[in-house]
């Protein structure tokens, strides 16, 4: 990932993305997670973002943090989460590229934040950010997300490949998302990433690692 400062991207340049959903794909999804105490990693993650980032996927983070318009946490406050999140993927051997996140609601958040934004889930907003500061090209890209909204967002943003996982790595999501296209459905990361086909389409190496016992493992808070 060396930085071209020469001239400005050319399409030659533009790489493609793995975007991950937060809550409920990579970190359980205990509602409105932002201390360090309660962000526990989704079994295996770590490993199956290993394996994106070395096929060459900037792995880019958009989530959905509407407790900071309500008040419950502040940009402080997940800023410092997220700091320790990128640590965590860091000491895996994962870049974490960028991390986007919307802080807005369009109902329940207080003063400039209660607005109806470009940036919450569904809304494309946050890919299309990181697009045009990570030279993104999103044709060639995938969302991983565990709610519909996910896989909304990434087809209005124009994500070429998207796939809907089970919250918190549990069961594949039995509600269709078949408005979004989303026709790729895993219990999580780890499994989706040890799928011989979606391998394939992802277009990396033909074996599968052993993410079966990488699945069991769960990173303890400040492992
Ligand atoms: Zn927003």
């Amino acid at each position: 990932m060396t930085p071209d400062h020469s001239a400005a991207p050319s399409p030659t340049h533009l790489r493609r993305a793995a975007f991950l959903d937060r809550d409920g794909v990579i970190n359980i999804d205990h509602g409105y997670v932002w201390r360090i105490a309660d962000f526990q990693f989704v079994p295996g993650v770590v490993t199956a973002a290993a394996e994106l980032a070395q096929a060459g996927y900037a792995l880019v983070v958009v989530t959905n943090q509407a407790g900071i318009g309500r008040g419950m946490y502040g940009e402080d406050d997940f800023d410092r989460l997220t700091a320790w999140m990128i640590e965590q993927f860091a000491q895996g051997g994962v870049p974490i590229a960028g991390v986007y996140h919307c802080p807005h609601h369009p109902t329940l958040a207080q003063g400039d934040f209660r607005r109806a934004c470009s940036c919450r889930k569904p809304a494309p907003g946050m890919l299309l950010d990181a697009a045009r500061d990570l030279d993104i090209r999103l044709s060639d890209s995938v969302m991983f997300g565990d709610k519909c909204d996910d896989m909304r967002a990434a087809q209005a943003a124009g994500v070429g490949l998207r796939v809907y996982l089970g919250k918190d790595g549990h069961a594949a999501p039995a509600d269709a998302c078949d408005a979004a296209g989303a026709g790729l459905r895993f219990a999580s990361l780890a499994a989706a990433v040890s799928d011989p086909g979606l391998r394939a389409q992802l277009r990396l190496a033909p074996s599968p690692p052993d993410l079966a016992s990488a699945h069991k493992a769960v990173l303890p808070p400040g492992a």
